[in-house]
């Protein structure tokens, strides 16, 4: 019998017209930010319904740069998940600033209200809290409607981490100008609206890392509403240099230029935006195939669940992005096994997150240790991420799903 192909944890859905369209560019002449960015910008606002949308070379760039346009500074303290890539708290370093925790919600891992509104009663004020930085956990919207009005109530700055969300929706109190949702959304909830993840909080920052839902290779995106933040970004991205600098080089651009603040080198290439554009053209059909992926694994795990492990759940006022399909190993102890098991079956598969306060440079620079994070932390023991991308076959689903189960009858 011939070995089965191997299915990689990830594989990243670039087609010929994301090809063609680097080739373009290569061609051009104009490799660097330049018109592709900007066309990549102003599709990438229209998208998420976002006034402004600045891209910048990756997630974690577009998380700093929200930082220092949220004016966070030495001293300064954030607040976040522990559910999450060390990305999301080192930009807090970068600025000086210490990241804090509060702990998650056992089913969604996103921020639980409850915990954010206790910490900021004790903290907010003796640490210097500035922002609350909620992270959507796998590409679930974190409960917005509870987290922004505690956010204001406490005069911080909202900077969500979307690496992870999108396209993602949330249903939100109030009544807005109806948007463009698309189909496969139901009718919100009586006084709710759907309200796309872009265009909820101060700042929203997205990952085009390689692995992600929509992927330029290395990317990121800032979305925001005001005009004088989104400046501050586009030179924060380009040395502190005015506006239009990338234009320096340009027939119709000047030559003379002026450093008004410290920057960064966080911009953009062309050669990358034009892989984004290709991707944001086919977004929507990329997310359909995860959703139906994912809800095929759902019905699929459905005699493994409860009694060997617990399956992602879809809140009530959430639209999911489905760029993780993590599953909870009900006997903690057997997570690291089954891994072994399903490697030597040719699966890849990985774990989103180790928490971040019990890394070793965030438990010996803060004092963090086991117990102060409880959920974040039994999730972190018993979690595992099966395989979930555009272009997993049905067969490459029930194969992952037979050696999972496989696995947990061994009793591995
Ligand atoms: C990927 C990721 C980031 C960082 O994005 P990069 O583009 O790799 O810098 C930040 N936060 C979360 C939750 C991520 O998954």
């Amino acid at each position: 019998m011939t070995e089965p192909a191997p299915i990689p944890f990830h594989r990243p859905a670039i087609g010929d017209d994301e090809i063609r369209a680097v080739t373009e560019v290569l061609r051009s002449g104009w490799l660097t930010t330049g018109p592709r960015v900007r066309d990549f910008e102003e599709g990438f606002a229209s998208y998420v319904h976002a006034r402004h949308a600045v891209a910048v070379s990756s997630g974690t760039a577009a998380l700093h740069l929200a930082l220092i346009a949220a004016g966070v500074g030495p001293g300064d303290a954030i607040l976040t998940s522990p559910m999450t890539f060390p990305a999301t708290t080192e930009v807090a370093i970068y600025c000086g600033a210490t990241p804090l925790f509060a702990d998650v919600d056992p089913v969604t891992l996103n921020l639980d209200p409850g915990r954010v509104e206790e910490v900021l009663e004790r903290d907010a004020v003796r640490r210097r809290i500035r922002v609350l930085l909620p992270v959507h956990y796998a590409g679930q919207p974190c409960e917005m409607e509870a987290l922004l009005p505690i956010a204001r109530r406490f005069g911080l700055t909202v900077i969500e981490d979307a690496a992870h969300a999108l396209p993602a929706w949330r249903q939100m109190p109030g009544e807005r100008p109806a948007l463009p949702t698309p189909r496969y959304l139901d009718a919100p909830a009586p006084r709710r609206q759907w309200q796309m993840i872009g265009s909820i909080g101060d700042f929203t920052a997205f990952s085009f890392y390689a692995t992600k839902p929509l992927t330029t290779g290395e990317g990121g995106m800032i979305t925001c509403e005001s005009d004088e933040a989104a400046d501050l970004l586009k030179s924060l991205r380009l040395h502190g240099l005015s506006g239009d600098a990338w234009k320096r080089y340009t027939a119709s651009g000047s030559w003379r230029y002026d450093v008004a603040r410290t920057g960064y080198k966080y911009n953009l290439p062309d050669i990358l935006a034009a892989i984004g554009l290709e991707q944001l053209r086919r977004s929507e059909s990329l997310a359909t195939e995860r959703r139906r992926l994912a809800a095929m694994y759902l019905e699929v795990l459905k005699p493994l669940a409860g009694e060997h492990v617990d399956l992602p759940v879809v809140e009530p006022f959430a639209s999911h992005a489905w760029h993780l399909f993590p599953i909870r190993v009900r006997d903690s102890a057997k997570r690291d096994g089954l891994i072994e098991h399903l490697r030597g079956r040719g699966i890849g598969t990985s774990v989103h997150f180790l928490p971040v306060h019990l890394h070793s440079f965030y438990a010996s620079t803060y004092g963090h240790r086991r117990g102060d994070f409880p959920e974040a932390e039994r999730a972190g023991d018993s979690l595992l991420s099966l395989p979930l991308y555009p272009g997993l076959s049905e067969s490459d689903v029930s194969r992952v799903v037979e050696a999972l189960a496989t696995g947990v009858h061994e009793g591995r």
